[in-house]
Order: structure tokens, then C-alpha cells, then sequence
């Protein structure tokens, strides 16, 4: 296989980064995948100053010609799916049978709902007795986009979608861990007409990243990660009082009441916990069970997930990928050695496997903790990986405070056949997406993002509006100014 190319995408051209060597692996073989150079702080200022040229053309395209655009490129973006979902698998190691259906699919379902909503974007008329005011919905400038590895060409979509829609110009930068699909999306909107300058990509770790955060000429920043990068990243962005929308990290509860379709609530454990190897930011990691129904749920949830399907994730019968990478993977392991040490019981998995995997992958079981209690490292902190940790509850209202002990509060979930108590507890739950008989559903029509240290702003839905325009407001004098001098 030959190897990919790292490369920028600077004022429509695709160039190389002009600072060090950047190598990435396929988490699946451990061998080298990609090959290109980070961008430096004049890589990234290029950037910036052909985002900001760009600006000017693009918040002057009509709303139509915008949706125009961004319909055409979801296009080219579908038709490529096949050919775009294997890079993902190879950049991130998540199954293709994932990749294949949701990865691609989820970033055109978004340019497509922000195509949609280009022509509809707003101000108000205010009536003023006799004088009136309006605003207008005006696009925020350059935004300063930076993604998290593991939904590399999602995370690229979800934020270049409504950006773009709104009339700004984007400079993304995707994580030096999966950095090769943010290029599809830049060459799909260039060849769906997107005018040079409007959508650009560097590449790099940190550093690189900083730079975007910090450059002045950036207006707003849109930051996918963790809640240790967040707040580093906000507070920088404070000092430029720039506007942030911060999707971060999580430790999500789901709550199983004990009149709950316990097979659907199994089902909901699992795809909250093990799909994409649990490295899933909205995971419902915390798995609240009520007292009367946990034996039952345990029986349940180990019959159906002992014969998971773990390997090579090109392989279409392959559920469960590697782990991205040697430092997520010792996080893992050190967290499953924490929970056996601070008195969980491991039901299930809780070993690395190397029997019949590819050689250099580093897989991990899926694992599942019972006897589980709230001060538990396991509880608290965010694993990033396939490992459940199952808590068992007497009532409603110890459920819910238990949920809420967090600093976090990305997602939750309820289980309960009794609607009533659905909508009651999720109405006290701290976290800014809950599902109620089911998890992880995340349609690009529903704001999508977190409270506490999970973030702040949305993405998806019409909420995303918020965040990629601002509202200015024209006071209209009809009569004469009344002045006392
Ligand atoms: P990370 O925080 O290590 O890195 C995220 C991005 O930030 C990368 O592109 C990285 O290069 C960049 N970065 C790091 N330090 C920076 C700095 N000081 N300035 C500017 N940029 C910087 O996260 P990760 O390991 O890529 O992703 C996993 C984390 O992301 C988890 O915590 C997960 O929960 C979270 N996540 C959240 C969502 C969401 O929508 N809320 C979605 C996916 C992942």
C-alpha cells in the first residue's frame, strides 16, 4: 500500500507544511500511514490571511449560491464514500463497518441540513412606537476550527457545514492523529465551487493549533477535544475575546429503571460504551441499573457482548478496531488495572488481545465493571475506551443526584417504559443532549454539546446559528432628533 500525503490546503492550493516531519500509523498494524510536514506559525498566518480575503467574497455570496455550494459538495463527498470510509478506517482503526455508514454519511447529512438552512438565515423586525429596529444575522469572520481524532471527516463536516452556510471562512485544523480527510472536504467544496480562501486546512499537534488560537486576525474558535485542551484553548481565546464553541470530553450516565425493555436498554449500554472501541465523547460510561433489575441486566449485557468481534477493522465482520493509539491504550489498561485494584469486579473482558489480531494492533476487550461505586477512578474519569463501569440504584431521586456528581455533562440517558418519569428526570439531568430509550442518536437536525466542563455552545440543529453568526442591531429614526441643547 502506498503511503498518503499530510498536506495543507491553503487559499485553494494543496501544499506542504513547512515545519518538521509528521508521520502517522494505522492503529491497526502500527505501521507508518501517512507522511507529510506540520504547518508552522507562517503556514497557519497564510491561512488566516486567505480566510480572510475569502471572507470578503463568501459573506457577500448570496444565501442560495452558499447552499448551492455546500449541496454539491455533500455530493461529491456521498459518492466518494466507499474510497473515504477506508481512510478513515486506516487513520482512526474504527471498523469500516462503522466508517462505511455513519462516518462520511453524518458529515454530507450535515452540509446538506446547513445548505438547507443558508436561505433562512434572519434578523427581526422590533416595533418601536412610531421609530422600529432590526437586526442583522452577520457572519462572525475567520473561524479557527480545530478537530479531535476520532470522527475525523464528522468533525471536519459538522463544523465547516454551518460555518460556511452562515457566510464565514474557515481554517481547520484536524488532529495530528488522523489528519488525511479534511482534505477530501476542502477539494469537495472547491469543486463545488467554493471560491479559494474560504475553506483551508493546516496540519500539526499543538502547536499549530495554538497558533490559530491565538492569531489575531481569527474571530471565533470552534474546538473539538478534550476538557484539559478546552480550557487551555478558551482561556487563550478569552484574552482575544473571540467567540468559542467548545465540544469536549464526558463521563455519561445512563439510567436503567426498573420497568425498563431491558434488552433495549442492553443494547443501549453497548452502543454507548463499546462501538467505535468506546472512544466516543457522549459515552454512557456510568451505567446506573436499579437494584431490582441489575442481575437481570448483567446476564443480558454478557450473553450479547462475550462474542463481540474484535480485529482487523478492514474487515467487514470486525465490530470492535484497535485502540488509535500506545498512549490511549496504556490509558486504558491503567484504568481496568484501577478498577480491579479500587474494588470493582470485572465481569467481562479486561485484558489486551493479541491472539489472532494483526500484528502491531493494540486491542482491548470489551470490558465491563460491576460492583462499581461513584468515588472509583473508573467512575469519575473519562477512559476514552471500551470499559463500562455498571452502578446499581433504590429511587428516582438518588439516581439522579448520583447522575449529576460530574464535572462533566455532555449527554445522558434514561431507560423507563413510564414516559412520565422519562421526561421528569431528564429535565433534572445536568448535560446538554439526553435520550430517552435509546443512546448515542445523534441526528444532524438535534443541537448537539455539553454544560460544565463538557463545553459550551452547539453544534447541529438551528442552534448552531448562534455560534457562527452575530446579531447586529440598526436603530431606525423615523421623526426628528430630540436633542436638549
Ligand atoms: P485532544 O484534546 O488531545 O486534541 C484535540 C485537538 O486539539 C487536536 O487537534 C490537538 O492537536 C489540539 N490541541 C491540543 N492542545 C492544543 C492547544 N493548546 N491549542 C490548540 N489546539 C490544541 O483530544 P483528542 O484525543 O483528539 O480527542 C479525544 C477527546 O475529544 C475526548 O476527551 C473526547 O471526549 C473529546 N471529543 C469530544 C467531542 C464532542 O463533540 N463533545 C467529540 C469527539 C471527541
Amino acid at each position: 500500500m502506498s503511503l498518503y500525503q499530510i498536506q495543507n490546503f491553503i487559499n485553494g492550493k494543496k501544499t506542504a507544511g513547512s515545519g518538521a516531519e509528521m508521520v502517522t500509523l494505522n492503529p491497526a498494524t502500527n505501521t507508518v500511514l501517512a507522511k507529510g510536514h506540520e504547518s508552522t506559525a507562517s503556514d497557519v498566518d497564510a491561512a488566516v490571511k486567505a480566510a480572510r480575503a475569502g471572507f470578503e467574497v463568501w459573506k457577500n455570496t448570496p444565501a442560495a449560491e452558499r447552499a448551492r455550494v455546500l449541496f454539491k459538495a455533500a455530493q461529491i463527498l456521498r459518492d466518494r464514500n466507499d474510497e473515504l470510509a477506508l481512510v478513515e478506517t486506516r487513520d482512526t482503526g474504527r471498523a469500516i463497518q462503522e466508517t462505511e455508514i455513519v462516518d462520511v454519511i453524518s458529515g454530507v447529512e450535515c452540509l446538506e441540513y446547513f445548505a438547507g438552512v443558508a436561505g433562512s438565515l434572519a434578523g427581526e423586525h422590533i416595533d418601536l412606537a412610531g421609530n422600529f429596529a432590526y437586526t442583522r444575522r452577520e457572519a462572525v469572520g475567520v473561524c479557527g476550527a480545530i478537530g479531535a481524532w476520532n470522527y475525523p471527516i464528522q468533525i471536519a463536516c459538522w463544523k465547516a457545514a454551518p460555518a460556511l452556510a452562515c457566510g464565514n471562512a474557515v481554517v481547520y485544523k484536524p488532529s495530528e492523529i488522523t489528519p488525511l480527510s479534511a482534505i477530501a472536504v476542502a477539494e469537495a467544496l472547491q469543486e463545488a465551487g467554493l471560491p479559494d480562501g474560504v475553506y483551508n486546512v493546516v496540519q500539526g499537534a499543538r502547536e499549530c493549533g495554538a497558533s490559530l488560537v491565538d492569531h489575531p486576525d481569527v474571530d471565533k474558535i470552534s474546538l473539538t477535544g478534550s476538557a484539559a485542551t478546552g480550557a487551555k484553548v478558551a482561556s487563550v481565546a478569552a484574552g482575544g475575546m473571540k467567540a468559542v464553541t467548545m465540544e469536549l470530553g464526558g463521563k455519561s450516565p445512563m439510567i436503567v429503571f426498573e420497568d425498563a425493555d431491558l434488552d433495549n436498554a442492553v443494547s443501549g449500554a453497548q452502543m454507548a460504551n463499546f462501538y467505535s472501541s468506546g472512544q466516543i465523547c457522549s459515552n454512557g460510561t456510568r451505567v446506573f441499573v436499579h437494584e431490582s433489575v441489575v442481575d437481570a441486566f448483567i446476564e443480558k449485557l454478557i450473553a450479547r457482548s462475550k462474542g463481540l468481534v474484535l480485529g482487523d477493522p478492514e474487515k467487514p465482520e470486525t465490530q470492535v478496531g484497535p485502540i488509535v493509539t500506545k498512549t490511549q491504550f496504556d490509558q486504558i489498561m491503567s484504568y481496568i488495572e484501577k478498577g480491579k485494584q479500587e474494588g470493582a469486579k470485572c465481569v467481562l473482558g479486561g485484558n489486551a488481545v493479541t491472539d489472532g489480531m494483526p500484528e502491531g494492533g493494540l486491542f482491548v476487550e470489551p470490558t465491563v465493571f460491576t460492583e462499581c461505586t461513584d468515588d472509583m477512578s473508573i467512575v469519575r474519569e473519562e477512559i476514552f475506551g471500551p470499559v463500562m463501569s455498571v452502578l446499581t440504584f433504590s429511587d428516582e431521586e438518588e439516581a439522579i443526584n448520583r447522575a449529576n456528581d460530574t464535572q462533566y455533562g455532555l449527554a445522558a440517558g434514561v431507560f423507563t417504559k413510564d414516559l412520565s418519569r422519562g421526561h421528569r428526570v431528564v429535565a433534572r439531568l445536568e448535560a446538554g443532549t439526553c435520550w430517552i430509550n435509546t443512546y448515542n442518536i445523534t441526528p444532524i437536525e438535534m443541537p448537539f454539546g455539553g454544560v460544565k466542563k463538557s463545553g459550551v455552545g452547539r453544534e447541529n440543529g438551528r442552534a448552531a446559528i448562534e455560534y457562527y453568526t452575530r446579531i447586529k442591531s440598526v436603530y431606525v429614526e423615523t421623526g426628528d432628533v430630540e436633542a436638549p441643547y
